[in-house]
C-alpha cells in the first residue's frame, strides 16, 4: 500500500532555511525563520540561559530521569503565572490547569486535539477561525484533528494595519460556539495587533456569540520588551470571564528553540463547579497526553523553570529580552530610514508601526523572488521578513536591494 502515497511538498519554511544555507554568496541575508539573531547574524544564547545550564550542570543531582506525564510541576506553574500574573484569581480558585508540551507547536495540537474530542456540537466538530494570514501551521495542525478551517480578515493590505471591522463582521457572522484563534502578541507573519480598544471590541463580540478564545502566545516579552504588556490581551479575556485555552512557547523568548519547552493552558471560567470541570479536563488531557507523548522534555523545561523561580536570574531574563526586542526596533528604525533616504516608492512607516520578530512589507512574491534570484536574500512568499535578521551590516544592503525590486 506504501505505493500510492503521494510525494508531499517540503515545508516551505524549512525549505527557504535549507536553500539559505546552500547558497554560496558572501552576502546573503537569512530573513526567513522567526529565530533571533545578533548584530552578528549568529543565534544568541541568551547569559541568563548559560547561567541556568550551569546551575544545572553542577548539580550533583541532576538525572535523566522521566518528567510526570503533565510536566514539570515548577516549569507549568511559574508558566502560568507569567500569562496570568501571580495574582490572578483564576490561579487561586483553581480554575487552571497545565500540561508541559512540546513547545508551543505541541501545545497548539494538544489543544485542537482536545477540543476535537470534547467540544463537539450535537456530534460535529466546532469550526475554529484563524487570522488571515495567520502562523502556516495553524492550518495543518487543526485539520490534522479533524477541526473545520475557517479564516476572519486581519490584515487591511491598504493601510498594512488591522482590518479591524472586517474582523468584528467574520465574528458576528461565524456560528455560535466556534472556536477563534487569536494571537496574544506580535501577531505572526503581520507584526500587526489589536489596540486595547480594539481587543475590548473583540472580546465583546466573542462573549455575544459564545465564541471559544484559543490564545497563541509565542513571543511574550518580544512585542514591547515587557512581559506583562505582552499578556495583557489574554488577561482581558480571563477578567471578563471567558472559558478558554491557551497555546505557550518558549522558543523565542527564552531562545530555546529546538529544546522544546512549552505549555497548554486551559481555564474555566468562573462557577461553582469551576475547580471540578478542571480537574476532570485535566484527567483528559493526561490521557491524551500519555498517548501522544508519554511525558515531555525536561532539559529546557529545567532551564526555564531555574530562571523562573529565581528572582535576579528572572530580572535578567527581562533584561536579555530588552536586549532583543530593543535590537529588533533599532533595525526597524534603520531599515525604515534607509528605505524613505532612498526615497524608495511607497510608504515605509508600518515597518516602525507593526511590532514582534516579524514585518509584513508588502513586498510581491515576485520581488521577493527577485530578492532571493538577484540578490540572495531569502524571506518568505508572502513578503514576511523576519527582523532579527537584519543587523548593521547588512540592513543598508538589504533597503538598497529593496529599492531596486520596487523600482523596476
Ligand atoms: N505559534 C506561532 C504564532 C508561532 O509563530 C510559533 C513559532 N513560529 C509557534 C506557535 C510555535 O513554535 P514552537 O513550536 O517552536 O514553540
Amino acid at each position: 500500500p506504501a505505493e500510492a502515497v503521494p510525494q508531499a511538498p517540503e515545508d516551505a519554511l524549512f525549505g527557504l532555511m535549507r536553500a539559505y544555507k546552500a547558497d554560496e554568496s558572501p552576502s546573503k541575508v537569512d530573513l526567513g525563520i522567526g529565530a533571533y539573531r545578533g548584530d552578528d547574524a549568529k543565534p544568541w544564547v541568551l547569559p541568563v540561559v548559560k547561567k541556568a545550564d550551569e546551575i544545572l550542570r553542577n548539580d550533583p543531582n541532576l538525572n535523566h530521569e522521566y518528567l510526570p506525564i503533565a510536566g514539570l510541576a515548577s516549569f507549568t506553574s511559574k508558566a502560568c503565572e507569567l500569562l496570568l500574573g501571580p495574582s490572578s484569581p483564576a490561579i487561586s480558585e483553581k480554575r487552571v490547569t497545565s500540561v508541559q508540551t512540546i513547545s508551543g507547536t505541541g501545545a497548539v495540537h494538544l489543544g485542537a486535539l482536545f477540543l476535537a474530542r470534547f467540544f463537539k456540537v450535537n456530534g460535529a466538530n466546532r469550526t475554529v477561525y484563524l487570522s488571515n494570514p495567520t502562523w502556516a501551521n495553524h492550518n495543518q495542525i487543526f485539520e490534522n484533528v479533524g477541526i473545520p478551517v475557517a479564516t476572519y480578515p486581519y490584515f487591511d493590505k491598504k493601510t498594512k494595519g488591522l482590518d479591524i471591522e472586517g474582523m468584528k463582521r467574520a465574528l458576528v457572522d461565524a456560528p455560535d460556539h466556534s472556536i477563534i484563534l487569536l494571537h496574544a502578541c506580535a501577531h505572526n507573519p503581520t507584526g500587526v495587533d489589536p489596540t486595547p480598544e480594539q481587543w475590548r471590541e473583540i472580546a465583546e463580540v466573542m462573549a455575544t456569540k459564545k465564541h471559544f478564545p484559543f490564545f497563541d502566545t509565542a513571543y511574550q516579552g518580544f512585542a514591547s520588551g515587557d512581559l506583562d504588556r505582552d499578556a495583557t490581551a489574554i488577561r482581558y479575556f480571563v477578567e471578563k470571564g471567558f472559558e478558554l485555552v491557551i497555546a505557550q512557547s518558549f522558543a523565542k523568548n527564552f531562545g530555546l528553540y529546538g529544546e522544546r519547552a512549552g505549555c497548554f493552558h486551559f481555564l474555566a471560567s468562573p462557577s461553582p463547579d469551576a475547580a471540578g470541570i478542571t480537574t476532570r479536563v485535566a484527567s483528559q488531557l493526561a490521557i491524551l497526553q500519555r498517548s501522544e507523548i508519554s511525558n515531555p522534555p525536561i532539559y529546557g523545561a529545567k532551564i526555564a523553570s531555574t530562571v523562573l523561580n529565581d528572582k535576579a536570574l528572572f530580572a535578567e531574563w527581562q533584561d536579555n529580552l530588552r536586549t532583543m526586542s530593543g535590537r529588533i526596533i533599532d533595525m526597524r528604525k534603520a531599515l525604515r530610514s534607509k528605505l524613505e533616504e532612498l526615497g524608495t516608492p511607497g510608504t515605509w512607516n508600518h515597518i516602525t508601526d507593526q511590532i514582534g520578530m516579524f514585518s509584513f512589507t508588502g513586498l510581491s512574491e515576485k520581488q521577493v523572488l527577485r530578492l532571493r534570484d538577484e540578490f540572495h536574500v531569502y524571506m518568505t512568499k508572502n513578503g514576511r521578513i523576519s527582523m532579527a535578521g537584519l543587523n548593521t551590516r547588512n540592513v543598508d544592503y538589504f533597503a538598497k536591494a529593496v529599492d531596486k525590486v520596487v523600482r523596476a
